[in-house]
Parts: structure tokens; C-alpha cells; sequence
């Protein structure tokens, strides 16, 4: 079968690879410690459930507005000045199939065949080919383990040409939980208006931040320009990844733009999701607080029990559920890359964990922390095993 060369530009999202596999496992009923999953392990909380059953009972489950129910786009407004002190309305403000859609369609909006879209790696696996599948050609700029992973403006400066169209940055970080200060920030943003780039914030991780920094948008500062376009998601902060609501904030052309695409493909969120949605941006916030919580906890105990393993070697991350360490240990173990050693985890340990290819990082292997401490501590027991004897046998 022929398939086009747009389609053939892309690949399936290899952490989506890593997860079926592990799923096959689980499915033979093998006991799998599961460090692959980014989402929340928490369950949504009830009174945004609740939002949803109500939005059923009052038969709420037709078409809505392709850019969202104005309650929604309000409500996404209201909560972003009271998170970040932003100053968005709704007709900048579409609601879209999660963050992930926000970024798909405000790319297919501005970028043309032969754009170039500077992202910062390691970065997500989904911008990259997003940016292709539009036609354009993303440009890497590195960041460094043993710096932190640490962006600067001069990198991000040293990358742009005169076919630079846009900036992308993920501040937390998937998948090295490394987060830009805001300074720095605000000095890419100033650098972006400056040359008339767009700038991508994708804030989806903005509320999993440790050591008490406070979120932060970088739409909230000055250095901003018009060009600047907010991606947000319900997803983590509010445990939601299944219910995919996400949202845009940008300039009105751009949110019109963005529309019109929904208007031609999914046509609205679903109207029960949008309800809840509603629930969960006006409603209280300590649910929240209780994951990071709790994720704060289980980072200590990845950071440094990775740390001990022979031939591994973890940055601490500042934000997001995810743990990015170098594995140098691999010759040991006769595997080539990294791709290898994953397998071979999943295959001689049961520990599912996704390899830093698929992120622009070979030797680094990513480890999601949105599982139990139990589950953490038993993953942790089995990668000692694994790495010990990969030391003894190089
Ligand atoms: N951006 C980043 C950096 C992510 O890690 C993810 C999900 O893993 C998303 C965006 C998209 O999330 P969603 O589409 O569920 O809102």
C-alpha cells in the first residue's frame, strides 16, 4: 500500500511503542514495574467527575461551539490570570483535543514547507514531528546533562536564520524535568519578538514544579511579544489525560486560525469533558498540591537510588514526574544503544522504561515517577540487579 510522503515524514509516538509492549507483558499476567507512563497516577477528582455527570444528566451531550462553551474559554482566561497574573480573553482562547491538538493545529496555522521551528533537546517526542508533518524542519539545539539541561538565549540565538518561524520551549521539561528561569526566559521571549519569531510556550507540566518555585507563564512578563502563543492542558495538572481538553492562548488571527481547522476536523471537545473542565479550573486546587506532594516524595527516592547504580547517572530534575539519567553501563551488557537496553529491561527485568532516542538523547533512558513508591523501590531493587551485572561483566 502507498501511503503519502507527509504521513511517511512522521513515526508513531515511540512512547506510545514502549507502553503497548508493556501492556503485552501485563496482559500474559507478568508482574511489570511500569516507569513508562506520563500521566498522573492519581484519579481525576471527584467534584470535576461529578461536573460530568451532572453536564449527562442535563443532557449537555450535543455539538458545541468549535472553539469551546464560553463558560470553558472564561474559565481557562479567569484560572490563567489567577495562576500566572496573564491578561487573555476569550476570543483568544480555544479549547482543543488536549495540549498535544493546541500544538498540532496552531503549527499546521503558521508553519510552511521549509520553516524552521527551533526546539530545544532533549525534547518531547511529539514536536518534532509535528513540525514535519507541516512541512517544516526542526532545528535542535542542545542542552546539556551535565549542566542541568540548562536553556540559554545565546543557544537559542546561536540556532535562528532567516527561516527561523518559531521557538518552541517546554519549561518543565518532558522528558529531563529541567526548567528554564524565568529570567532566561523572558530574555528568549525578548530575543523572539525581537526577530519576529513566534514563541511556543507548552506550560502542561507548569504546576509540577519542586523546592517551592511557583508556577510561572511567560506570557505574564513583559519581554512577550504579540507572537507568543500559550499551550496549556488539563491533563496532569488536573489528572485528566483521558477526558483531552486542552487549550490555546494566543493572538486572536492566530485562535481564528486554529478554529477554522477544528471546525474541518474534530469539530468540538466533547461537550461532557468541557463541563468538567469547567468544574476543574473553578474549583479548588488541592488536589493538586497533594500530587506534588507526593511527587516531590518519590523524586528524592528515584533521584538517588538511580544515583547508585553502577554506570547511572541522574541530573536532579526541578519539575514535571520524570527522571532522565545517563546509562553508561550499556557496553557492559553487550547492548548498543539505548533502544537496546530498554528492551532488554522490559524483557530480562519487567521494567518498562522508555529510551532517550525516542527524545533526541541517546544514553539516556526516561523513567516516569507517577507510580507508587512501592512500585518505585521494587523497580529500583530490579535495576540494580540488571545494572550489577552489566558493571561485572564489562
Ligand atoms: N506537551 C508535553 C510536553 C507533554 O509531555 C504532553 C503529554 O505527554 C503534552 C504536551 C500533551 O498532553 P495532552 O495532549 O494530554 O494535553
Amino acid at each position: 500500500m502507498k501511503f503519502t510522503d507527509r504521513v511517511n515524514r512522521i513515526s508513531v509516538s515511540p512512547t506510545m511503542a514502549v507502553l503497548m509492549e508493556a501492556e503485552k507483558l501485563k496482559a500474559r499476567g507478568v508482574d511489570v514495574v511500569d516507569f513508562g507512563p506520563g500521566e498522573p497516577d492519581f484519579p481525576t477528582p471527584e467534584h470535576i467527575k461529578q461536573a460530568a455527570i451532572r453536564a449527562l444528566a442535563e443532557n449537555r451531550t450535543k455539538y458545541t461551539a468549535t472553539a469551546g462553551i464560553a463558560p470553558l474559554r472564561e474559565a481557562i482566561c479567569r484560572w490563567h490570570t489567577a495562576q500566572f497574573a496573564t491578561k487573555y480573553s476569550p476570543a483568544q482562547c480555544v479549547v482543543t483535543s488536549g495540549g498535544k491538538h493546541a500544538i498540532y493545529e496552531a503549527v499546521g496555522a503558521l508553519i510552511d514547507t521549509g520553516d524552521e521551528v527551533v526546539i530545544p533537546a532533549p525534547y518531547w517526542v511529539s514536536f518534532p514531528d509535528i513540525v514535519k508533518l507541516a512541512g517544516g524542519t526542526p532545528v535542535f539545539v542542545p542542552t546539556e546533562a551535565s549542566d542541568g539541561f540548562r536553556l540559554r538565549a545565546a543557544q537559542i540565538e546561536a540556532a535562528l536564520t532567516p527561516r527561523t518561524r518559531m521557538v518552541i520551549v517546554n519549561s518543565p521539561c518532558n522528558p529531563t524535568g529541567a526548567v528554564v528561569p524565568n529570567d532566561e526566559f523572558a530574555k528568549i521571549a525578548a530575543l523572539c519578538n525581537a526577530r519576529g519569531v513566534w514563541l511556543m510556550s507548552d506550560e502542561c507540566y507548569s504546576h509540577f514544579l519542586y523546592d517551592g518555585v511557583k508556577p510561572f507563564s511567560i506570557a505574564s512578563r513583559p519581554e512577550a511579544g504579540e507572537k507568543t502563543i500559550i499551550i496549556g492542558s488539563l491533563s496532569k495538572t488536573f489528572a485528566m489525560t483521558g477526558w483531552r481538553v486542552g487549550y490555546a492562548l494566543a493572538p486572536e488571527p492566530l485562535i481564528a486560525n486554529i478554529v477554522k481547522q477544528q471546525s474541518q476536523s474534530t469539530s468540538n471537545v466533547t461537550s461532557i469533558a468541557q463541563y468538567a473542565a469547567v468544574a476543574a479550573l473553578d474549583g479548588p486546587m488541592e488536589s493538586v498540591a497533594t500530587m506534588l506532594a507526593e511527587y516531590s516524595r518519590r523524586r528524592a527516592r528515584i533521584y538517588a537510588g538511580l544515583n547508585d547504580l553502577p554506570g547511572v547517572a541522574c541530573t536532579e530534575p526541578k519539575g514535571a514526574f520524570y527522571a532522565f539519567p545517563s546509562v553508561a553501563a550499556r557496553g557492559g551488557s553487550g547492548l548498543a544503544d539505548t533502544t537496546a537496553v530498554a528492551k532488554a529491561l522490559l524483557e530480562r527485568e519487567h521494567v518498562a522504561v522508555v529510551p532517550g532516542e525516542a527524545f533526541g538523547a541517546p544514553g539516556f533512558l526516561r523513567f516516569s515517577y507517577a507510580t507508587s513508591m512501592e512500585r518505585i523501590d521494587e523497580g529500583l531493587r530490579r535495576l540494580a540487579h540488571f545494572f550489577s551485572a552489566a558493571a561485572s561483566a564489562s
